[in-house]
């Protein structure tokens, strides 16, 4: 199964991709994992990503395409994978086309009054990237899942937050027509908590694996 999980910043897309990597052993390939890994390790791509994520744009297509082409040719995506963060443009959409199949969209629809508070409000683990909101962690500063530290992304501050939101309704919402029309499209409420999401994509995925 080639799956993409779409939605708008603080949707829960990593949240889901996790769950659904562990559930059906499909490998979690996050863009904006890729390009974080980058500048940690200072490489020419991570400097150039910097630039583009410390004011909430998008990374210019071109180098965006070519990580995940070179990724998707790596041997643990043959029996399938789940992109996360990938598409966000019709141009990366119409680029993925031409070098893959997918078999589903799953779209997560959240209301947009609580992306700022989600996003503002989020800690992530550094060692394994799970996701927890400041109000349920009473103080708590490191991940239950593995122990590592929480940290805060740089790009999760009101400002930058409004950016990527404006860029998401301007460039990235356009997939959702885009991959409906190709009937690939499952929409699922975001509002609900992470368990209720999880149960309502594992029907889904159930159904598509039969
Ligand atoms: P994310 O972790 O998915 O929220 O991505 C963090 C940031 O990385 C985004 O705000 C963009 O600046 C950049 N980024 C991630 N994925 C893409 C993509 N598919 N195209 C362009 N930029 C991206």
């Amino acid at each position: 199964m080639n799956i993409i999980l779409l939605g708008a910043p603080g949707a829960g897309k990593g949240t889901q991709a996790s769950r659904i990597s562990d559930g059906y052993g499909l490998p979690h390939i996050s863009t904006g994992d890729i390009f974080r890994a980058n500048i940690k390790n200072q490489t020419p791509i991570g400097l150039l990503a910097k630039s583009y994520i410390d004011k909430g744009q998008l990374v210019p297509d071109e180098v965006t395409c070519k990580i995940v082409e070179n990724r998707l040719q790596e041997p643990d995506c043959k029996a399938g994978y789940m992109l996360d963060g990938f598409p966000r443009t019709i141009a990366q959409a119409e680029a993925l086309d031409k070098i893959t199949k997918i078999d589903l969209v799953i779209n997560i629809e959240v209301d947009f009054a609580l992306l700022m508070d989600r996003l503002c409000g989020r800690r992530v683990c550094k060692d394994c990237g799970e996701s927890y909101h400041i109000s349920r962690l009473n103080g708590e500063t490191k991940c239950s899942r593995c122990g590592g530290e929480l940290y805060q992304r740089k790009d999760d501050n009101p400002e930058t937050v409004q950016s990527r939101l404006d860029v998401y309704n301007a460039q990235t919402a356009p997939l959702i027509e885009y991959y409906s029309k190709k009937g690939l499209l499952f929409n699922v409420v975001g509002n609900t908590t992470p368990e209720d999401v999880f149960a309502e994509v594992s029907k889904k995925l159930d159904a598509l694996k039969q």
